[in-house]
């Protein structure tokens, strides 16, 4: 059985994004398939958001949690409905052995997502998106990487290795 390995949606080509279009990845869409069962997710339309919708940004708020919140109008708040379909996947994690996520996305991002204070002011380059950062908290055993890891082939290699557990 080949492992099963979960990607962003809109690496696979899927419009899914926030501007109705996609960001696919040759390697992950076309390579990828052969080596390992891709199972597609997206948590933004998990959540119910349309396509397109409103560009949405991380926020440490002025109550210290962190927010996904519209850019243009703050005072939409898509946090409790990331949480809410995130807390609905553990059945699907449980099945998987590596995830590729989406670079900076606010849902998606693995270190790469900039965080923004109430005033717009950027704090940080490198935190992690609402989903990326529940996996990572309750699934510390899976393999997790981003598409930028996968752009060359010793990254393709290594995830590869890593997710057939030969290294
Ligand atoms: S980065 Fe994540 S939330 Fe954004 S469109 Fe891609 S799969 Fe959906």
């Amino acid at each position: 059985m080949k492992p099963r390995v979960g990607v962003s949606a809109c690496l696979l080509g899927q419009a899914v994004r926030y501007d109705g279009a996609s960001r696919p990845q040759a390697w992950i869409r076309d390579q990828l398939p052969r080596y390992a069962e891709i199972r597609p997710f997206c948590p933004e339309i998990g959540a119910g958001l349309a396509v397109p919708r409103p560009a949405v940004q991380l926020v440490r708020g002025d109550d210290a949690r962190i927010h996904a919140r519209c850019v243009e109008d703050p005072r939409l708040d898509v946090t409790d409905v990331l949480h809410q379909w995130a807390a609905m996947q553990a059945g699907e994690l449980q099945v998987l052995d590596g995830i590729i996520f989406k670079s900076r996305s606010p849902s998606c991002g693995l270190g790469t997502t900039p965080l923004f204070n109430e005033k717009a002011a950027l704090l940080k380059t490198n935190f992690d998106g609402i989903f990326a950062a529940w996996v990572k908290t309750n699934y510390p055993e899976l393999v997790l990487c981003d598409e930028v890891c996968v752009e060359d082939k010793q990254g393709q290699e290594l995830f590869l290795a890593r997710i057939l557990k030969e290294w």
